[in-house]
């Protein structure tokens, strides 16, 4: 526990933060400090003093603010704007934390349209985001649960999807398919490690920062192996990028899989076009299962056998994700970053640390979060909440903030780099998204 007590909190101060009538969640105050005695005392008001008490004594008081809870403009500490995107499950909004000021993206999920299978494919979204920290997969900063609905903060990736790129600005320039897959590669190359397949990558669920990071998002359908070779067997994803042991075999191994994947989107990047299309499932299936495909003879030679090597039929025989990132075709790609450890830090690690054992990075934010009035207190409180508490929403908040003026999302680039002057418009696909879905194969 860090000495020097500047996160020591006298019970006086917290119960300051709290209404006496009216307790809630967002009061973060410890449930002792507050006792019944206390609320009939009448004197006079305190003073809020700190962002934190200032904004949690609204959410209880003010009646403006109180009003936008109730009608859904304020999800915790979350003030929600307009809707930025929607899924088959999902309404997703943009959101401003109300204390760090941060743009976030909210996924908003109605708890009474999901069935069983749903939910539980919910649960495993928020478990498998939980402990990822990557610089080219959209974190989950905080889980906020009501009776009716569930919402997501995630990071917000303000500068659109990779189809919709694609649609409107047709095939993508060599090195800049260079750039974007290999954020993507790395991105997965970092959830197998994990353990994590993703199940759904497409371009809808490529998102772009609004400095050109790439951020593979949607979690909906991923899951987590206990190792490399388990067997999975419900068929998820979207149609168009489904292996063929998908549609061929009882149980399939995760990993070809998001491979398989990576292989319709990389041939998606860089001709504008799909390469198995059809008008009905049936047919889809059918080309998918005879392998049917035709790279344009002027995709240049490396990316062709890139392509070539994720699109094998039979999943043993594709390549692997640590094969790729030092093919030829991406050779020339230089990552300024390293890929950073799989434990993503809690909160909890700034109680256990003592001094001058934190990250440069984290001394910030234990710094934010005092600023903003969070205390040792309200740290020790959040105990085994993860996601599922406001405090780790501010921290991990801070932390991504703290590691971004680091530069931890600086976006590869290729040595040598050239402009490509011809970018043809595609119109082809517009407007053509592909929705995923889920079945048990019989
Ligand atoms: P589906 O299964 O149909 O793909 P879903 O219900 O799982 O959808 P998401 O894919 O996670 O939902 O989100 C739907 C849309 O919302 C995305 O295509 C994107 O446009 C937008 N969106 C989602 N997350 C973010 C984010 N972090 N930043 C910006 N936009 C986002
Ligand atoms: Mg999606």
């Amino acid at each position: 526990m860090p000495s020097g007590g500047q996160y020591q909190v006298s019970t006086a101060a917290a119960a300051a933060a709290s209404p006496r009538r009216r307790a809630s969640l967002y009061s973060l105050t410890d449930s002792s400090d507050v006792g019944p005695e206390e609320e009939e005392v009448d004197g006079p008001p305190e003073i809020p003093t700190t962002p934190l008490k200032r904004l949690t004594c609204s959410m209880c008081k003010d009646e403006k603010v109180v009003k936008e809870l109730i009608i859904g403009r304020r999800v915790g500490f979350y003030k929600v704007r307009g809707e930025i995107g929607y899924g088959t499950f999902s309404r997703v909004k943009l959101a401003f934390h109300a204390l760090t000021k941060d743009k976030v993206a909210l996924k908003i999920l109605d708890r009474t349209r999901l069935d069983v299978q749903a939910q539980r494919l919910l649960t495993r979204e928020i478990s498998n985001m939980e402990g990822l920290q990557h610089p080219n997969v959209v974190r989950l900063y905080e889980v906020v649960d009501t009776p009716c609905r569930l919402y997501l903060a995630l990071e917000y990736a303000g500068g659109g999807d990779l189809h919709t790129r694609i649609c409107d600005g047709g095939k993508m320039p060599d090195n800049c398919c260079k750039i974007t897959f290999a954020q993507i590669l790395s991105a997965i190359k970092y959830l197998h490690k994990n353990n994590i397949i993703h199940r759904d990558l497409k371009a809808e669920n490529v998102l772009f920062t609004s400095r050109g990071c790439v951020k593979v998002a949607d979690f909906g359908f991923s899951t987590h192996v206990t190792a490399r070779d388990h067997a999975l067997d419900t068929f998820c994803g979207s149609p168009p990028y489904a292996a063929p042991e998908l549609f061929r075999d009882e149980c399939y191994q995760g990993p070809p899989v998001d491979v398989w994947a990576m292989g319709v989107l990389l041939f998606f990047m860089v001709t504008g076009s799909m390469p198995f299309r059809a008008d009905t499932l049936g047919k889809l299936r059918h080309c998918i299962l005879d392998g049917s495909y035709a790279v344009p003879p002027w995709v240049p030679g490396p990316c062709q056998r890139i392509i070539k090597g994720m699109l094998k039929p039979l999943p043993q025989e594709r390549h692997a994700v640590d094969q790729m990132l030092g093919c030829d075709w991406l050779l020339p790609v230089e990552f300024p970053w390293p890929l950073l450890g799989p434990e993503a830090p809690c909160p909890q690690g700034l109680l256990d640390s003592r001094p001058g054992e934190l990250k440069e990075e984290e001394e910030e934010v234990r710094a934010g979060l005092e600023e903003l009035g969070f205390t040792l207190e309200h740290i020790r409180n959040n105990g085994p909440l993860d996601s599922r508490s406001p405090v780790t929403g501010v921290y991990r908040i801070l932390l991504h903030r703290a590691q971004r003026r680091r530069g931890c999302e600086t976006a590869p680039v290729v040595r040598g780099m050239v402009r490509d002057p011809k970018r043809e418009g595609l119109r082809a696909f517009r407007g053509l998204r592909h929705t995923s879905k889920f079945c048990v194969i019989s």
